[in-house]
Parts: C-alpha cells; sequence; structure tokens
C-alpha cells in the first residue's frame, strides 16, 4: 500500500475513464499523488477518487475543461493547495469522432481542436512556470498519425500540432531538468475508439496489430509511468508509439 504522504505529484487531465483512469491508477500504485481531472464525468472522477485514497493515495477531483484556460489555471492552483506543487503533467484528455474531411461541421472541427489542442497548449503554457525543476510531461498523441485512414484527417490533424509541441516545448524548457515525451498509442478498448464501431469493424482494427489483439488503458498506463518516472530521464522530445506493432 502506499503511503499517505505521497512525495511526487501528478495532473492527469481527462482522468475519469478510460485511459487517463488507469494512468492515474497506475501513478498512484508508483507513489504519485494525483490530481484526477475530468470535465463532465463527475461520478466517474469521484468514485477512482475514492478508490485512490481507500489505497493510502492522495487524490482529488479536478473538474476543468482543458480547453478554457481559467479552468486550467484553476486545476493547477487547486492541485497546489491540496496535494502540493506539480511534478508530472499528462495530457491525456482527448476527442475523437472519425468524419470524413468534406463532411466535418465547423463545430467538430472547432470542439476538436478546442479540446486536443488548445487543452494542451493551455496545461503546457500553464506548466511552463509551475512545474518543478525535474518534472515530466507526457503528451497524446495517436498511432492514427502514422496510418492516414480516411475520417481521421482533423484528430490526426490535432495530434500532429501535439507531436509539434512536444518537440519545440522540450527544447524551450531547456535548464529545467523537466522533460516532454508523447505517447501515441494504437487502438485501445476505451469508449473513444469502441463507440459508434460495429463489432466487424472492432475485430477489424484487433486484428490488424501483429500482436493480434486490441490494447487495454493498462498497455499505456505502463508507458506513461515509464515516461513520467526516473527511468525515462534521458528520454526527451520524443513521440512513443505503443500500438502492438502496428505502425
Ligand atoms: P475516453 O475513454 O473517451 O476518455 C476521455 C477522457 O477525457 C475522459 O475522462 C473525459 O472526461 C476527458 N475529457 C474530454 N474532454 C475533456 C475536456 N474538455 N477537459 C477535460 N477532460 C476532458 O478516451 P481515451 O480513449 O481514454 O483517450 C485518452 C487519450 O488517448 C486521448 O487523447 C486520445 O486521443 C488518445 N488516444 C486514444 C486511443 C484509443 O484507441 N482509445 C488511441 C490513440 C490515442 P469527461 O467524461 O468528464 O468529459
Amino acid at each position: 500500500m502506499n503511503m499517505l504522504n505521497n512525495a511526487r505529484v501528478a495532473i492527469v487531465t481527462g482522468a475519469s475513464r478510460g485511459i487517463g483512469a488507469a494512468v492515474a491508477q497506475r501513478l498512484a500504485k508508483d507513489g504519485f499523488a494525483v490530481a484526477v481531472n475530468y470535465a463532465s464525468s463527475s461520478a466517474e472522477a469521484d468514485r477512482l477518487v475514492a478508490e485512490l485514497t481507500a489505497a493510502g493515495t492522495k487524490a482529488i477531483a479536478v473538474k476543468a475543461d482543458v480547453s478554457n484556460a481559467d479552468d486550467v489555471r484553476r486545476l493547477f492552483e487547486l492541485t497546489e493547495q491540496q496535494l502540493g506543487k506539480v511534478d508530472v503533467l499528462v495530457n491525456n484528455a482527448g476527442v475523437l469522432k472519425t468524419v470524413p474531411l468534406a463532411d466535418t461541421s465547423d463545430a467538430l472541427f472547432d470542439q476538436t481542436f478546442d479540446i486536443n489542442v488548445r487543452g494542451t497548449f493551455n496545461t503546457l503554457r500553464e506548466a511552463a512556470v509551475r512545474l518543478n525543476d525535474g518534472g515530466r510531461i507526457v503528451n497524446f498523441s495517436s498511432t492514427t498519425l502514422a496510418l492516414n485512414m480516411p475520417g481521421y484527417a482533423i484528430y490526426n490533424a490535432t495530434k500532429a500540432a501535439v507531436e509539434a509541441f512536444t518537440h519545440v516545448f522540450a527544447k524551450e524548457l531547456r535548464g529545467r531538468d523537466i522533460t516532454v515525451n508523447a505517447v501515441a498509442p494504437g487502438p485501445i478498448a476505451t469508449s473513444l475508439f469502441l463507440d459508434g464501431k460495429t463489432e466487424e469493424q472492432i475485430q477489424t482494427f484487433a486484428k490488424m496489430p501483429p500482436l493480434q489483439r486490441l490494447g487495454q488503458p493498462d498497455d499505456i498506463a505502463s508507458v506513461v509511468a515509464f515516461l513520467a518516472g526516473p527511468d525515462a530521464g534521458w528520454v526527451n522530445g520524443q513521440i512513443l508509439r505503443a500500438n502492438g506493432g502496428i505502425a
């Protein structure tokens, strides 16, 4: 069991469910105090925080829309007040709707860029002044960027922006001993991937990697834990694809 006085502090955005929840659980096991951010799933976030707290982790749930700069400032402030200064930022919050570019509405374009790109920008800008020296930032790209499948133009464009942030921001933090990397998962069995797909479509994706299965949230949580931990201290400005070998 973890000790209650968790020394290092992590913010995980979009941690109420899916990959983010698995990342929060894994970082808690690794001894971090964890801020579980969410936008609307308060019941899930509260349940996760209760579970982490019962296991001896200091954890709080913080409602904040990452696309809103004021919300993100409040996310950092509440985390600092209740858990301490932040060591690790995991920019996991993201949305995906697969629609051909020609059929994409202005509203869907704006929502996808607001959450995936502006959301990551907002937290990075805040982290630049608030993260402890020696800290770690893990952004979220996607292996879809390497697959170029129809329907993914807008989503891939947002993840290309996240990869650009990752490469440049790693250099802008020179002198702080902070690493900035991104993980680029392949298909993972969460609602973001599963919703709206037929069983046949899901099986087609599951057969794509040579490891012949869908990824699970824990497959990505362990990669994030590596990038957030001491063993990845010399990995900086990189995109780590975790996809069972699809691309
Ligand atoms: P998910 O199951 O749909 O969960 C998304 C999480 O993001 C939820 O906790 C959601 O919280 C939160 N969120 C959404 N909008 C938000 C906002 N504006 N502010 C704060 N939180 C927000 O998705 P997932 O599959 O775990 O995906 C996590 C990340 O992995 C995303 O960046 C995604 O692009 C990336 N990814 C996923 C896959 C995959 O196959 N699943 C593959 C490659 C990359 P609420 O419910 O409260 O809104």
